[in-house]
């Protein structure tokens, strides 16, 4: 058998379509386009990569997005009176600040700076009001990767209800939320994480299987039901071609993208897991478009929720 291959980036492209129609209603009716304010704090590489996406998918999109660069220098005073002036701006509706911030600001910064922003407009779904109304099951605005994986097993028509789910991994921005949407959605859910026993044994029980994780290739076959839906958050740059070669023959297409490009980026889930799955998401083209989407569709649910306030 081999999964059913659930395809993020068509999803995504389909979803970024289908959003232009309601952006440009919005502002032909409010006379300015709904407006997402990112800032970007020092110059991680891979923070600049993400920043460029979704400013380039924002824009194209229809919407107006602000970047804001903070030197790596900067305060934490002075990232918090910039997201104090977003907070206050007339036509933003959004507001996002690029996660990770520089080391130098201390532990607690970045938690500090997520839950300044305002509830209302918290489009990436990270501040504790935003968390506690989804505990609460009264969702705002909900963290982007985990809201995305909804969207796609709801389009993919894959039940959720009455269904054993286990997400792997508990972090604040994927796996507690991603948790919280299933369970919402009445799944019976299980969260393991590295302190978890027998992890093979508990992901074995998972109708849907979410590894949100970070480590290639964690997920073998023996840790999946056969038929299970599994879906595959983790993104890992893979530079050891001994890795590789424990993922992928050496006949495989990807090797030779390796070959080319001297690293890979591959899921927590074991290439060998589609022969026993029912449906997989790839990596890359499974979960990663579907973030960006939904930061679109966050940025517009917030921008009416504000004019209809
Ligand atoms: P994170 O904060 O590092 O959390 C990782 C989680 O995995 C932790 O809960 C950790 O357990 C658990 N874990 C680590 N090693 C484990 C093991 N051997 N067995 C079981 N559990 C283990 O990471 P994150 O921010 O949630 O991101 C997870 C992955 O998703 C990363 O690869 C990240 O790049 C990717 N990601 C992708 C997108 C996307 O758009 N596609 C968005 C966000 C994140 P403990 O809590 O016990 O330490």
């Amino acid at each position: 058998m081999s999964a059913r291959i659930l395809d993020g980036q068509a999803l995504a492209d389909r979803m970024q379509q289908e959003i232009r129609p309601d952006v440009a209603a919005f502002t032909a009716r409010h006379g300015r386009p709904p407006a997402l304010g990112i800032l970007l704090v020092g110059d991680d590489p891979a923070s600049q990569v993400y920043v460029r996406n979704k400013v380039r998918a924002g824009t194209e999109a229809g919407f107006r997005v602000d970047l804001e660069r903070i030197p790596e220098t900067a305060t934490l005073h002075d990232v918090l009176a910039a997201v104090e002036r977003l907070n206050q701006s007339p036509v933003h509706d959004g507001i996002l600040v690029q996660a990770p911030l520089p080391k130098g600001m201390g532990s607690g910064a970045q938690q500090r700076v997520f839950d300044t922003i305002a509830a209302a407009k918290d489009v990436d779904g990270f501040g504790a009001e935003s968390a506690g109304l989804l505990s609460q099951n009264r969702p705002q605005l909900v963290a982007c990767t985990p809201a995305g994986i909804i969207e796609l097993l709801e389009r993919e028509k894959i039940q959720i209800a009455g269904r054993h789910a286990v997400v792997i991994g508990r972090s604040d921005i994927v796996g507690k939320p991603m948790a919280m949407l299933l369970l919402h959605r009445d799944a019976t859910v299980t969260i393991a994480h590295s302190r978890t026993p027998d992890l093979a044994g508990a992901c074995r029980r998972a109708d849907i299987l979410v590894a949100a994780v970070g480590k290639a290739g964690l997920i073998r076959s023996n840790f999946v039901k056969p038929g299970a839906t599994v879906i595959d958050v983790g993104v890992n740059r893979v530079a050891d071609a001994a890795v590789v070669a424990e993922l992928y023959p050496p006949s495989h297409p990807r090797q030779k993208v390796f070959s080319s490009k001297g690293s890979l980026l591959v899921g927590d889930v074991h290439p060998e897991v589609a022969e026993i799955a029912g449906a997989l998401t790839p990596v890359p083209g499974g979960v990663g478009p579907l973030t960006i989407t939904m930061l679109m569709m966050n940025t517009l649910a917030a921008a009416k929720a504000r004019v209809d306030h």
